[in-house]
């Protein structure tokens, strides 16, 4: 998932952050970034308690984003079949899967990032065509 270019803007980006994410620190911010990034910083037993939650069939939301004029998209995690699954519901009824695994922290930053990276990409898109 490394990039040296911002998917929203294509600008070069410089630091390691980004770079992981794909999406400079602004860009980020205007695709909806930033709410959920300090999920990750909690404790093992945070981090139990919501494997027990998804392993009892609810599901961690994390936003809602806009990827087109008539489309919206919400993130969520869930479990099925002994995998944690970071998706997309899509507002005219499609899905998309963003990351799976057993190892729920990787899953979680798959999830944070796929919200603001989708409506990053959208807006690129959006963009070149109207060039
Ligand atoms: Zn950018």
């Amino acid at each position: 998932m490394e990039s040296k270019e911002c998917a929203r803007c294509g600008r070069a980006l410089k630091d390691q952050k980004s770079i992981a994410r794909g999406i400079g620190p602004k860009c980020w911010k205007l695709a909806g970034g930033g709410a959920f990034d300090e999920d990750l910083d909690v404790g093992e037993l945070e981090w139990l308690i919501r494997e027990k939650q998804l392993q009892n069939g609810e599901e961690i939301s994390l936003g809602t984003y806009n990827l087109h004029d008539n489309l919206t998209m919400q993130v969520h995690i869930r479990y099925r079949e002994r995998f944690y699954e970071a998706y997309g519901r899509l507002s005219d009824g499609g899905e998309r899967i963003f990351g799976m695994g057993t190892d729920l922290k990787i899953v979680y930053a798959y999830a944070i990032a796929a919200g603001p990276t989708a409506a990053a990409e959208a807006y690129r898109m959006r963009k070149k065509k109207v060039i």
